[in-house]
């Protein structure tokens, strides 16, 4: 198939280009390397540097693609607290240009990358898709909006659309991993420590209802997480949208990924027991139940891979 990737020169975008390559799709690559790295665009795909309202016109017109795979966004819970407009525009805006050249090019399936943030706080554990959706900052809530986007434009516009709604996602694939140049997300951080780039990490809230104390999350490996993309785009079918939760279904806590991270990289890892982050829940793992019955996805690789593959690639 002809695709195209927005957001290819990221972290998952990037992971997922290389097993589209590898499967031997055509991949353009639209991103505006605001976050992005040129040089995390796998060889075999085209780069088209721009925004989308600037770029997915002119790349998709005549240009005979099957298939979009949506990553291009903004990502950073605190930021999007702090300009909730950026979120709204980048977000929700953009991807609006994107569907409007869609529609005009004729273009109709789409696998969009939401997030488990579109629930908020969960009444229930493990986290299914029909669970209530209540996101407590604008990065979920612009996520949302596009997931029912979505579904409206799947019931007028025919368009085939797949969201799946990632929980924790870490690991590398070879070349291809986290670079990011604000990093809030555990994993980096405590390897940021392993490999001397800080001397010790914040765990934020040893206090949680949970059996040690700190938050329990559901880590996925971005390698099981790109395969999910492929089984998705398969399954596109005109006139439908399905959402499907991406995890493990198995939760790790952070003290216990901390313990993982030492275990892999050899260092002590000083940690130093800070206050509660605003906004985390004590408990987020995901019934992935829906997709391994309806696409015959399973995740394959566990805590351990992540953090070692994470180790590689920083080494
Ligand atoms: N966390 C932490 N120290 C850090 C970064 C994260 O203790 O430097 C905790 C955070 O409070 C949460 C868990 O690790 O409980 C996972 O956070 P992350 O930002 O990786 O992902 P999130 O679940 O917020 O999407």
């Amino acid at each position: 198939m002809k695709l195209l990737v927005t957001g290819g020169a990221g972290y998952i975008g990037s992971v997922v280009t290389a097993q589209l390559l590898a499967a031997d799709h055509e991949v353009v690559v639209v991103d505006d390397m605001s976050t992005g790295h040129a040089d995390a665009v796998p060889a075999g795909a085209t780069l088209v540097q721009g925004t989308l309202r600037s770029s997915a016109r002119p790349v998709l017109d005549g240009g005979g693609f099957d298939a979009v795979l949506h990553f291009a966004a903004k990502s950073l819970v605190g930021e999007s607290v702090q300009q909730p407009g950026l979120y709204w525009d980048k977000n929700l805006g953009e991807t609006l240009a994107l569907l409007d050249a869609m529609r005009i090019s004729g273009v109709s399936r789409i696998v969009f990358s939401s997030t488990a943030a579109t629930y908020g706080e969960p009444e229930s554990t493990p986290i299914m898709e029909t669970d209530p959706t209540r996101p407590t900052n604008p990065y979920g809530a612009s996520k949302l909006a596009i997931d029912t986007c979505l579904t409206s434009f799947a019931a007028l516009h025919g368009l085939g659309a797949v969201s799946l709604r990632y929980f924790n996602v870490a690991g590398a694939c070879g070349p291809y991993g986290e670079r990011h140049a604000v990093e809030t997300h555990l994993i980096p951080n405590v390897l940021a420590v392993a490999r001397g780039a800080r001397e010790s990490v914040s765990l934020f809230g040893d206090d949680y209802p949970t059996p040690d104390g700190t938050c329990i999350r559901d880590y996925i490996h971005v390698a099981d997480l790109a395969a999910a993309h492929l089984l998705a785009l398969g399954s596109c079918r005109p006139g439908t949208h399905e959402i499907y939760n991406l995890g493990s279904g198995d939760g790790s806590s952070v003290a216990e990924v901390v313990g993982v991270c030492r275990a892999v990289t050899g260092h002590p890892i000083p940690v130093v027991t800070s206050p509660r982050r605003t906004g985390d829940p004590a408990v987020l793992v995901a019934s992935s139940a829906k997709i391994q019955a309806a696409l015959g996805w399973k995740p394959s690789r566990d805590l351990h891979a992540m953090v070692a593959d994470a180790w590689a690639f920083l080494q």
